[in-house]
């Protein structure tokens, strides 16, 4: 039996979305304009579709005007380029988001370039990654995932993360890049563990905050988490799972959750942790996003 705090992502993303449908409503109140989102997706990838729609419905939710423009997969670079510049100039859209990856004929880097770091929501744009790894997040838009993660550990550690040892499991510049810098900046002393390090049960064992995003299911065992640590899980994996009938399968995370709950102080589950902090975090990104292109205080 798990002894550890389930931290329930699904809940704490519900209050964040709640909270900003009422500063949606607020906003739109005191200056009649809505927060703008715009999706652009490349292709008929059934997951991005699946994540766009998904994304579409929860701006709507919080009151956004959301757009959604769906190109066809042999659209050319000059093509999405140009869509990407029309909403860069769109002033009722404060947030754009090329929903990955992009059919390979074009340039994803030249893409994500080109949009506005202003209007950046994913916070992929070097201007936002620089200005986080400068310890400037006030000014950046951060990238979502790592972002809503942070939530997760604030909601569950208060204000105790400052001089934490924090074991980051993945370097990637989607989550495992911005979510260091992101501990960096709460004062956690921060290692960054990937495919070539060495002796990784042993450098996660001296971890307080354990973050893994590996894309490896469950490779972080419950031996390697020290007793009480508080564990994010990123993983998205999906496996076979017979026992559930032919042909079944499961979602899972890159911890194996019920070994690793014996230890820890607190963790978060797969579904339900980071997962629909996600979503969250971009309807967070664009309010703010919008507030500042309107030269709003961002935290009213
Ligand atoms: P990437 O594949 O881009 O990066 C994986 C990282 O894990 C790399 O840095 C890699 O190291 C490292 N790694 C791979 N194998 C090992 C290993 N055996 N030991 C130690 N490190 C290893 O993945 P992402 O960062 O994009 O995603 C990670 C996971 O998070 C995936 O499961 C993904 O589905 C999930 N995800 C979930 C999201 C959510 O909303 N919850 C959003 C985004 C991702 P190296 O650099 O050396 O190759």
């Amino acid at each position: 039996m798990p002894q550890a705090q389930i931290i329930d992502g699904k809940a704490i993303a519900e209050s964040v979305r709640g909270e900003i449908t009422e500063r949606a409503a607020k906003l739109l109140s005191e200056t009649g304009k809505r927060p703008g989102l715009a999706v652009i997706l490349v292709g008929e990838d059934p997951a991005s579709q699946v994540y766009v729609r998904n994304k579409d419905r929860a701006a709507e939710a919080c009151g956004f005007h959301s757009v959604k423009h769906t190109m066809p997969a042999d659209s050319s670079e000059d093509a999405v380029l140009g869509m990407v510049d029309q909403l860069n100039n769109d002033p009722d859209i404060h947030g754009i988001l090329v929903q990955l990856p992009l059919p390979g004929h074009i340039d994803e880097s030249k893409v994500l370039r080109l949009i506005k770091p202003e209007k950046d929501v994913d916070g992929f744009h070097p201007i936002n990654v620089g200005l986080l790894t400068a310890g400037e997040r006030d000014s950046a838009l951060v990238p979502c995932t790592p972002a809503g993660s942070l939530v997760l550990l604030k909601r569950t550690l208060g204000d105790t993360l400052s001089g934490k040892n924090a074991v980051v499991v993945g370097r990637s510049n989607i989550v495992g890049k911005p979510m260091a810098s992101l501990l960096l900046q709460e004062s956690c002393t921060v290692t960054i563990a990937h495919s070539r390090t060495k002796a990784l049960p042993d450098v996660v064992r001296a971890a307080d905050i354990v973050v893994a995003a590996v894309g490896r299911p469950e490779m972080v065992k419950g031996d390697w988490i020290k007793p009480g640590a508080t564990v994010v899980d990123v993983g998205i994996n999906r496996i076979p799972a017979p026992e559930k009938g032919e042909g079944k399968s499961r979602l899972v995370g890159d911890v194996a959750f019920e070994e690793a709950a014996e230890h820890a102080g607190a963790i978060t589950p797969v579904p339900g942790g980071v997962g629909p902090m996600t979503i969250a975090m971009l309807m967070v990104n664009t309010l703010t996003a919008a507030r500042r292109l309107m030269g709003l205080p961002e935290d009213e």
